[in-house]
């Protein structure tokens, strides 16, 4: 058992004041917490059959493909919009002022697949919504969406609460 919550820093103020940041670098620097962390992911899984786990871009990255590799699926990435180079689906959501898109190529996804949906943080859960009407325009069964880290008080988990939700941290 590792305490990755020590491994895991806040920052004041960043990106803009007011807003205190997760900042789970240090946590990438521990060999252990790497390794412990992906286990655990894979243990939330119940490590049922999962074709594919999509990461959302850039810190869901990390933790996706290690889970990937962990459960023996293929990794898909989900980018902002006008980074993946192949034919995409984009799909808009609001952030705090204004609108991003998130973006997945289009043949990334088999009907049917079994997905693992995993990123760094589920915030307001905006992102994380139109990570699963991607998954799903595309014909995945969403199995899971995973996160290291839960901000319940932001209520993230209303905006995806179809699925199933779990984190290893929820704050
Ligand atoms: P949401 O759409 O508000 O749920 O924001 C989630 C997205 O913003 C995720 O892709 C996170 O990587 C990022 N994010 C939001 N808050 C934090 C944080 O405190 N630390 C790291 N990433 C964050």
């Amino acid at each position: 058992m590792i305490d990755i919550e020590s491994l895991i820093r806040d920052i004041p103020d960043f990106p803009k004041p007011g807003v205190v940041f997760k900042d789970i670098t240090p946590l990438l620097m521990d060999a252990k917490a790497i390794a412990y962390c992906t286990e655990e992911l894979a243990n939330l899984t119940e490590r049922q059959h999962v074709d594919k786990v999509v990461g959302i871009e850039s810190r869901g990255f990390f933790f996706a493909t290690l889970l990937a590799k962990e459960l023996n699926a293929g990794f898909v990435p989900l980018r902002k919009a006008g980074k993946l180079p192949y034919h995409t689906l984009k799909e808009p959501y609001l952030l705090e002022y204004g609108m991003d898109s998130l973006e997945i190529h289009e043949d990334a996804i088999s009907k049917g697949d079994k997905v693992v949906l995993h990123d760094d943080v589920l915030a307001t859960g905006g992102t994380a919504q139109a990570a699963c009407k991607l998954i799903e325009k595309l014909g995945g069964e969403i199995v899971q969406c995973n996160f290291l880290i839960e901000l319940s008080f932001l209520r993230g988990s209303d905006k995806i609460r179809r699925h199933d939700i779990r984190s290893l941290l929820t704050y």
